[in-house]
């Protein structure tokens, strides 16, 4: 017999919506090549337009403003990676910001960060000043909300501020969309990473969002596709499928508060088994589907793994790689120690988690956490 599995993985990866598989489906047999001027071709072009307004809608932009990617990953890199001789930005970004940041041989601002996970804003309107001062092109990025602790970030304060001082900004949304409003045109940035699978649509497709007018010179040149800002041939089911998932979530907004119950239910029960437990980020603005817990003195992958057997799949807050135990360098730059960095698993719920999800999942936790079960 299969054992019944709980998924409470959402900020990793959320299962493809229905709507998505189905907008997949039919356009697998859509042969003509959108760039194309005949009929087949424009059949094409169609459902990349089509899911263009979509997406463009979910975020508050202009369907000109969507540039279709491979994922949120490239979306970023394009961004960090465009020529700046500054970039401002907290060290709890996603790898796909850091990575190219530290490759771009661009000066680094530090954006700090508060013990419960929001960026603040003390010094970096000098700091950008200074930077404006000495001619420097400079891009400020912080992310919506961040993948680990689920806190939400100031953005629109964060952009008026770098605006004042010259200084584009980006944000990477990848963890908002249908679970807060995201608005590009209010939040003032001038771009914003998106990313499908993130929200029910499939693997393997993004999008950038630029302010019309940008200057951005494409990062995968090749052909003339998505207005000469992203060559090569459109994924086409990928695109159907994000505009579907777009579309859903965009009605899901009301979701939220289905989650924030199931979210709270959740986390009064891990403290009742687990008095010693931290949960991150509990006084800071939260998205409602996000608990990243801390059980000081237990390591994370240890407690993935025993849940993982009794049937929850949940994430460490860091993967581990090369064989070292993981610590999370987003509790590391909220400086909360290497004792909570170690230790925090992290519990993502979606819009089709249900009361009994919470049920086995606070099961699996008493039985896991027992001092017994830990130890062997
Ligand atoms: N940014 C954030 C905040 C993320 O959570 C992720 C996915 N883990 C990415 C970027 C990368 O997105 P993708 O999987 O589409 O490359």
């Amino acid at each position: 017999m299969t054992m019944k599995r709980t998924y409470l993985d959402y900020n990793a990866s959320a299962p493809l919506r229905r709507e998505a598989r189905a907008a997949m489906l039919s356009t697998l047999d859509a042969v003509g090549n959108p760039s194309s001027v005949h009929a087949e071709g424009r059949v094409a072009r169609a459902i990349i337009e089509t899911a263009r307004e979509q997406v463009a809608s979910l975020v508050n932009a202009k369907p000109s403003e969507v540039v279709f990617v491979s994922g949120a990953t490239e979306a970023n890199n394009w961004v960090l990676s465009a020529g700046w001789d500054a970039i401002a930005l907290a060290r709890f970004e996603h790898d796909s910001v850091t990575s190219p940041v530290a490759a771009s041989g661009a000066t680094r601002i530090d954006i700090s960060i508060s013990r419960n996970g929001v960026a603040k804003l003390e010094g970096v309107g000098e700091a950008l000043a200074a930077s404006a001062a000495a001619s420097k092109r400079t891009l400020l990025t912080l992310m919506t909300a961040n993948n680990e602790t689920g806190v939400i970030q100031p953005v629109a304060e964060v952009a008026a501020l770098a605006r004042e001082h010259g200084a584009c900004v980006h944000t990477d949304a990848v963890q908002a969309p249908g679970r807060i409003p995201v608005d590009f045109a209010a939040l003032g940035v001038d771009a914003l990473s998106l990313s499908a699978h993130k929200l029910g649509g499939p693997h393997g497709v993004g999008a950038l969002v630029v302010r019309d007018g940008g200057d951005l010179r494409a990062l995968i040149k090749g052909g003339g596709q998505e207005r000469r800002r992203r060559g090569g041939t459109e994924n086409i089911s990928g695109i159907a499928g994000f505009g579907a998932a777009a579309e859903v979530g965009e009605k899901e907004q009301g979701a939220a508060r289905h989650m924030a119950k199931l979210r709270d239910r959740l986390e009064i029960g891990l403290l009742r088994t687990t008095p010693t437990a931290v949960i991150i980020g509990k006084d800071a603005p939260r998205l409602a589907n996000t608990t990243y817990v801390a059980l000081p003195g237990k390591l994370a992958e240890t407690l993935v793994i025993k849940l993982d057997l009794e049937g929850i799949a949940v994430s460490a807050g860091a993967a581990c790689s090369s064989g070292k135990v993981g610590s999370s360098h987003v509790l590391e730059a909220m400086n909360l120690g290497p004792e909570m960095a170690r230790s925090a698993v992290r519990v993502s719920l979606g819009t089709e988690t249900k009361d009994d999800n919470i049920t086995a999942f606070l099961k699996a936790w008493e039985k896991i956490t027992d001092s017994a079960a830990l130890a062997a």
